[in-house]
């Protein structure tokens, strides 16, 4: 029997893209809804289950705007662009004060015009171009940068004084002259510190990388040479409070995905990696239930995001998202055999990907709510169209954190 001070831990199951529309291929059905699910199908009949708009109704989100708001960050207030988390997406450490840009590799001719600003969509020896730019020192601000897939990029800045409201250097079209950055209002001498040493940058990596080997390789192949770097999509680390403190909890961040992983490390989760996570639908999700087994013993709140309905809904493949949500009702009954008597489960979606779009859509995802002290509603099955009758109702993203950690009881009172 549950006495008033006793605390659970919480399992906020994140399956990516878990939401989806009625697919004429599965008779009409949403794929959770054709999935065989005897797990989250017992959880809905024992708990509570609703719809869930990640940020708000009909907004069509990513995945990093979508956990933002589920871990209770409110993307509006904290959401920096896309550098920072493109950087952290790639493994990249990003600290608070830097700045991060997303970057391609382009091809500039002897006059910085630009004449490809994907340089032939390179795909090979990127990390060898990356690591000749990686670590550069001008003044006293750091370069870190990192390859991402094909002509992508991160750049990271880092050091004393720097600001953000500064101008691009990518012109965005081919035949134009690679543009110098400026500050972009007056007086504001940390952004123009950034402007400067960033023009400075972009000029060492053509200075680099111009006769780099493997330039020099691409060229005598008849291709276009990787020769300069162009930053864009400038970011601030942003401001968030450090997960645990917020919401006292001792918390595990349990996902495929790098984009996460790095918003978990950036929240100070402690982000357990799992060998056989593939992030793809061959992911292994015995092994990924079996860390959050483990995790559960050391911590009392973890995030576990499985990516495979995500890449299915993508690919437009109806088959692959059952599946794929098959193999997660399998990974729940595994974690409530081990902790099912004690334990507050919330499986829901960080936006929705129909496989009939084959993107992100503004649906809200379906969610339930199990354990100990949640009460029962009429649903009895885990699904879109059961999911809307259900004693949820309709919350947010920003709600989730608040009935979690409500029912852990772990939350301070707000009032007397
Ligand atoms: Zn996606």
């Amino acid at each position: 029997m549950a006495a008033a001070s006793d605390t659970f831990p919480a399992l906020l199951l994140i399956a990516d893209g878990l939401g989806d529309r009625a697919v004429p291929e599965l008779g009409g059905q949403t794929p959770l809804e054709a999935a065989r699910t005897p797990n989250l199908d017992h959880l809905a009949a024992r708990g509570e289950s609703g719809l869930l708009d990640p940020i708000a109704p009909g907004i069509r989100g990513g995945s990093d705007t979508g956990h933002l708001a589920l871990l209770g960050y409110d993307p509006y207030r904290f959401y920096p662009g896309r550098g920072p988390f493109e950087a952290m997406g790639i493994g990249m450490e990003v600290r608070r004060g830097d700045l991060a840009f997303r970057c391609n590799f382009s091809t500039v001719d002897a006059e910085l015009i630009v004449r490809d600003r994907r340089a032939g969509r390179i795909s090979e020896r990127t990390g060898e171009l990356a690591a000749a730019l990686d670590g550069l020192q001008i003044e006293d601000v750091e370069f870190r940068f990192k390859e991402s897939i094909a002509h992508r990029a991160a750049l990271v800045m880092r050091g004393p004084d720097l600001g953000i409201h500064v101008s691009d250097v990518d012109p965005h079209a081919d035949g134009a002259r690679i543009w110098e950055a400026h500050a972009t209002a007056e007086g504001d001498a940390a952004s123009a510190k950034t402007a400067r040493l960033l023009n400075a940058f972009v000029r060492r990596t053509f200075d680099i990388l111009d006769e780099h080997p493997v330039n020099v390789a691409r060229r005598a192949a008849g291709l276009p040479p990787a020769n300069i770097v162009l930053p864009r999509g400038i970011g601030a680390s942003p401001d968030l409070a450090p997960f645990d403190a917020a919401h006292g909890v001792k918390s595990a961040c349990i996902v495929e995905v790098g984009l996460v992983k790095g918003l978990g490390r950036y929240i100070g989760m402690n982000v357990i990696d799992v060998p056989g996570a593939t992030a793809g639908l061959d992911t292994d999700t015995e092994a990924i239930g079996n860390a959050v087994v483990a995790a559960l013993k050391e911590h009392n709140f973890i995030l576990c995001n499985v990516k495979g309905p995500d890449v299915a809904g993508h690919d437009r493949n109806a088959r692959g998202k059952v599946a794929i949500i098959e193999k997660i009702d399998a990974m729940v009954g595994q974690i409530l055999r081990a902790h099912g008597d004690s334990l507050i489960l919330m499986v829901t979606g960080d936006h929705s990907t129909p496989v009939t779009y084959g993107d992100h859509t503004g649906e809200p995802c379906p969610v339930l709510i199990w354990g100990p002290p949640v009460r029962c509603d009429r649903v009895d099955r885990f699904g879109e169209t059961a999911a809307s009758t259900g004693g949820v109702s309709r919350i947010r993203g920003l709600d989730v954190m608040n009935l979690l950690t409500s029912y852990m009881g772990v939350q301070e009172k707000y009032g007397a």
